[in-house]
């Protein structure tokens, strides 16, 4: 007897794994934006993907300098056993050095990031010192080289300290300003066009309220074009197409000419109304549509002439865990990034789940602070793929292996943090 199949991921026999639609991917992946180098001030490189190596021209710091505010002496000077007392020639300030060698038994006033005088190696903090406006007495103890920042200790002159395909943290940014590189060469931003799909969908806020019968608001656009422009790319937010063929292949085709990529929501699966599979076909050519996932599964790849296409499904956490997953790391290699992939973290399970061998799952989950300290994921309910509340109630994704079929409180999974992916 035949029997019904009473969840729709049941069939998985021709369903594309994670780890090969990643990896076809991958393989696609050409840097789109090597066609225009950009030479961007610091201050507008933030978020952004760099196109050289940033080698030193210098050492950084520039010159041996206190880590303190206290005295420069020569540690040759002190007694072993006893106090030492040490004459002050002067004072050493950042940016206005000390210009005369110290000779013995002399010491410098010097505040944090001043130069060291020439023949000073030691700094003692002026804690520790007892003073009068012309000597210092200091206890002995102090070790050769204490409170002193050496030329070149953070970075040599050569060294390369940024390399092509990172993607520019503040820090980053800091390491830069500090061998003296006001600009950087970046690639272009990477032009994406978002669009939602369904005769369904309304605007939020347009005038026309009430809702249509019928009609649901559009959430993905939102979601989606948030998420591309955190990466710093090019957003154009297209709208929405209706279920239409016509409608559909011509505002892709019309897009696919000034945009590297297109994303669209929702029309991806095997409906009457789903025409976007059958608009990429003809327009260009689609690598795959099926993905063992859950929530997902229709999730498409392909091209239009000279853009990138991804179609994600229309639900809205099926969207988001579907870009996150697929399209995001697809945006930074087109746009030139080296560093694909997101890190995910071992956290405690602290739920029970069973599932369908033979597809990858997400699961919306909080984290709290489990007994031993350790964070412990705490699924939220309802998991539905339409619940946008899961997405917005919750730190991020637990990744569930396509081998694995049950998951007991208290064992390891792997959690993806949305902030880890968010920008
Ligand atoms: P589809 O893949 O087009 O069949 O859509 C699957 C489900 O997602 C349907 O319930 C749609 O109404 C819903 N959906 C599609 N696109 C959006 C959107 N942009 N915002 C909110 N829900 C959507
Ligand atoms: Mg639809």
């Amino acid at each position: 007897m035949n029997k019904l199949a009473d969840d729709c991921f049941n069939q998985v026999e021709d369903l594309m794994t994670t780890a090969r639609a990643l990896e076809i991917m991958r393989q696609s992946i050409v840097t789109v934006t090597r066609d225009r180098l950009e030479s961007v001030p610091l201050h507008q490189a933030l978020g952004r993907i760099l196109a050289e190596d940033v080698t030193a021209g210098l050492d950084a710091p520039p010159h041996d300098n206190s880590a303190v505010d206290g005295y420069a002496l020569r540690h040759g000077d002190l007694a072993a056993n006893g106090p030492t007392a040490l004459s002050i020639q002067g004072r050493s300030a950042a940016g206005q050095p000390f210009e005369r060698p110290l000779a013995d038994g002399q010491t410098v006033r010097i505040f944090t990031g001043a130069v060291m005088p020439q023949g000073a190696d030691t700094v003692v903090m002026q804690e520790d010192v007892s003073a009068t406006a012309h000597a210092i007495t200091l206890p002995p103890g102090l070790k050769l080289g204490a409170n002193r920042r050496l030329r070149g200790e953070d970075t040599k002159r050569g060294d390369v300290v940024l390399q092509r395909g990172q993607r520019l943290r503040p820090q980053d940014l800091g390491l830069a300003a500090s061998v003296g590189r006001g600009e950087l060469t970046l690639y272009r931003r990477l032009r994406v066009g978002v669009f939602s799909t369904g005769d369904e969908l309304a605007e939020p806020g347009a005038p026309g309220a009430p809702l249509p019968s019928g009609a649901v608001y559009d959430a993905n656009r939102y979601i989606l074009a948030a998420l591309v422009r955190g990466l710093v790319a090019a957003v154009s937010d297209l709208g929405i197409l209706p279920d239409n063929a016509a409608a559909v292949r011509d505002g892709l085709g019309a897009a696919a000419a000034d945009h590297d990529l297109l994303l669209t929501s929702g029309g991806v699966s095997v409906g009457e109304g789903d025409h976007v599979r059958g608009a990429v076909e003809a327009l260009g050519h689609l690598n795959f549509w099926k993905v063992a996932i859950k929530p997902g599964r229709p999730l498409a790849l392909g091209q239009i002439g000279d853009a990138a296409f991804v179609g994600l499904p229309g639900n809205p956490v099926a969207a988001m865990v579907c870009y996150l997953r697929f399209a995001r790391p697809l945006i930074l290699g087109l746009a030139g990034a080296s560093d694909l992939d997101p890190v995910l973290y071992r956290v405690t399970s602290g739920f029970d789940y069973e599932k369908k061998p033979g597809r990858r799952e997400w699961l919306r989950a909080r984290l709290e602070q489990g007994e031993n300290g350790a964070p412990c994921a705490v699924l939220y309910r309802p998991q539905g793929s339409g619940i946008i509340n899961s997405l917005v109630r919750t730190h991020g994704l637990v990744e569930i292996g396509e081998d694995v079929t049950k998951i007991t409180a208290g064992e390891a999974v792997d959690f993806l943090p949305y902030d880890e992916v968010a920008t």
